[in-house]
């Protein structure tokens, strides 16, 4: 078995660890393999361990990124989308995880629909509030939901949060513990199911299972470290 191939059977016994203690099936909780920074070469081998779904935080890196890559996959955008990005995002992503305000839902609802596209799309929290962070206030997630009754290409399907890194990962649990439960007041106040719930990375992936995610973010503990950011070559573009 590949480096890799071992990496991804060790994240898999950890979720489906994480899910049994939480009595919950392993089917709900969803991988996504975040290759942001490694060559298409390295989403090829991990495709042919049976991932299919893939993360990027740079809409640029996944425009160089996705061509190369095989065509069956499914793309997840996780990092922050700039307005003036929204066309390409809209082009390249399934998922879009990073949608921190009304405004920017709108955009991507209109470039949906001129493009013919039915994105599902998570309204990013800033659960601890933090001021270097993006995302939307929790008090703030109803007013964008309203503005999401309006959206017919653009589907918001759950929430989704980067809480702060913390040395311990049980310190992390309270924050995937209050994303849940806004998610369970907005579901009762709202009318949206939003089933889908985008927590938890290689440092705290089982506690976020254990408080209900349902896609979890994995990019170091699958692909090793990150390199600086990639590029293609020569070679990758076909000589
Ligand atoms: C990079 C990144 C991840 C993956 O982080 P790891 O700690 O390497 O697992 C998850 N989510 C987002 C938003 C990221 O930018």
């Amino acid at each position: 078995m590949s480096e890799l191939a071992e990496r991804i059977e060790r994240v898999r016994a950890r979720l489906a660890d994480a899910a049994a203690r939480a009595g919950r099936p392993v089917e709900s909780v969803r991988l996504l393999a975040v290759s942001k920074t490694h060559p298409p070469a390295a989403v090829r081998e991990a495709a042919a361990c049976g991932l299919t779904d893939f993360g990027e935080n740079k809409v640029q890196e996944a425009a160089l990124k996705i061509p190369l890559a095989p065509g069956r996959l499914t793309w997840h955008l996780v990092g922050h989308l700039q307005s003036n990005k929204v066309r390409a995002a809209v082009r390249l992503f399934d998922y879009i995880h990073s949608v921190d305000s009304a405004r920017l839902l709108r955009l991507v609802e209109e470039e949906s629909r001129a493009q013919g596209r039915r994105p599902k799309v998570f309204l990013e929290v800033n659960v601890a509030g933090e001021a270097s962070k993006f995302g939307l206030a929790p008090e703030a997630v109803g007013e964008t939901l309203a503005a999401a009754q309006e959206c017919r290409a653009a589907e918001v399907v759950g929430l989704m949060a980067i809480p702060p890194v913390v040395a311990e990962p049980e310190r992390a649990r309270g924050f995937f513990r209050r994303l849940r439960e806004l998610r369970d007041e907005l579901r009762g106040a709202t009318g949206f199911a939003l089933d889908e719930l985008s927590m938890g990375m290689s440092h705290d992936a089982e506690i976020a299972v254990e408080e209900g995610a349902t896609w979890v973010r994995i990019g170091t503990d699958i692909f090793g470290p990150r390199a600086a950011a990639w590029k293609p070559t020569a070679d990758e573009l076909g000589g």
